[in-house]
């Protein structure tokens, strides 16, 4: 299978890209994941030190390590029970803070990779990633990484990166990337203060050799919430122009936390006359249903639980729950998994199983998790559910 691309719903690479699944509750993936059993993806928080201080961080990460992370004994362990879901595994996102701060991160990755496991790397543009750490990496097992690009001038994107000089190392990164052979995903964000510059964004991705370019609409959580989200109205028009250039982009496009992209290219791809297969075989098909909690689990750097990186339900912590036992049969994760019990316009909505809405965002909003996604403008038609299975 293709493995996911290094997304990530934390500090630098907001990206959480969440490639996917077909529709909700017991779907199957082609690649057989079934969201009541697993999830697609796990995303490690492997630290929260990091060299950076992003404005829209949602670790607040540090330079120092916290006393407190999982250490390489527990990160052993937590890659064991995670090959308790039964294959197929999930795939496991080493994130941060910079992952590339911690000294085991190879032998992690190793482990990960001797057990079966996939693993993509969300690292920090810094001077500690070098050729040589990457390469280490490559040989231990990484398969993909995603860097963060907020902005098509230095400027810009270092003036949400808190760190001036992070736009030149990050294109530098990228090359790294290429030279190293790996494959990169690139992660910007989505805020009132960066949405006129997409236009240029995209045209410095396409000078990139990216394979995928992913879209963090803003949740104010952690740092973000210094910054503003866009309008459902924006948010709107953002999702056509990015289905429009989907149709001519040399990489894949998609959204985090906009799951509402889907229902727009869903009635674009109708209109254009694709049937449900053809449909389902593009890259917004194999996201059908992913969302917070459905098909995601995100693990804290000292070993806490969340349904994603957005969403600050605490769960559980891997260092006494089966992380199984939690992504199973947590009442949480269970009504996340379930889009009959969402609310209001989601609740509603034909798209639900497919879509179901930034639950990430609904509760930074409503402090209700299955309460409509604030930032979807749909009016739900009547009816009855799109599915694709
Ligand atoms: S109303 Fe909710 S489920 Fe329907 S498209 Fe919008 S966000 Fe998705």
């Amino acid at each position: 299978m293709q493995p996911p691309t290094a997304p990530h719903p934390g500090s630098h690479h907001p990206g959480g890209g969440h490639p996917s699944e077909i529709g909700g509750v017991g779907s199957v993936r082609p690649e057989g994941y079934v969201f009541n059993r697993a999830p697609m993806l796990v995303y490690w928080e492997t630290t929260l030190s990091c060299g950076l201080a992003c404005r829209h961080c949602r670790a607040e990460a540090n330079t120092n390590r916290a006393p407190d992370e999982l250490t390489t004994a527990e990160g052993l362990q937590l890659l064991d029970r995670l090959t308790g879901f039964g294959q197929p595994y999930p795939h496991v996102v080493f994130t941060g803070g910079d992952p590339l701060r911690r000294e085991d991160l190879e032998l992690l990755v190793a482990a990960a990779t001797a057990r079966g496991i996939g693993a993509s790397l969300a690292p920090a543009a810094t001077s500690m990633l070098t050729a040589g750490r990457l390469a280490a990496l490559k040989a231990a097992g990484i398969q993909t990484m995603s860097l963060s690009i907020d902005g098509s001038t230095p400027a810009l994107h270092d003036g949400f990166r808190g760190v001036p000089g992070t736009f030149d190392a990050t294109i530098e990164a990228a090359g790294i990337a290429h030279e190293v052979g790996l494959p990169l995903q690139i992660n910007t964000l989505v805020t009132d203060e960066t949405l006129s510059d997409l236009p240029a964004t995209y045209e410095l991705m396409k000078t990139l050799g990216i394979i995928r370019w992913s879209l963090f609409f803003l949740i104010s959580v952690g740092r973000g919430s210094a910054l503003n989200e866009i309008s459902a109205g924006d948010g709107e028009k953002l999702n056509h122009w990015l289905y429009d250039l989907s149709k001519t982009s040399p990489f894949a496009i998609k959204t985090t936390e906009a799951t509402h992209y889907r229902r727009v290219a869903i009635k674009r791809m109708q209109a254009e006359g694709l049937d449900n297969a053809a449909i389902l075989a593009t890259s917004v098909g194999r996201g059908f249903g992913v969302r917070d909690g459905n098909g995601i689990m995100f693990v804290s750097s000292n070993g806490t639980v969340f349904p994603s990186g957005f969403l600050p339900l605490a769960v559980g912590n891997v260092r006494v729950d089966d992380p199984v036992a939690i992504y199973r049969r947590h009442p949480i994760f269970q009504s996340l998994r379930a889009a009959d019990l969402l609310k209001g316009r989601c609740g509603r909505c034909e798209y639900a199983e497919v879509c179901g809405g930034s639950r990430a965002r609904a509760y930074a909003w409503t402090g209700d998790v299955l309460e409509a996604d604030p930032l979807c403008p749909y009016v739900p038609s009547g009816q009855p559910r799109v599915r694709f299975d």
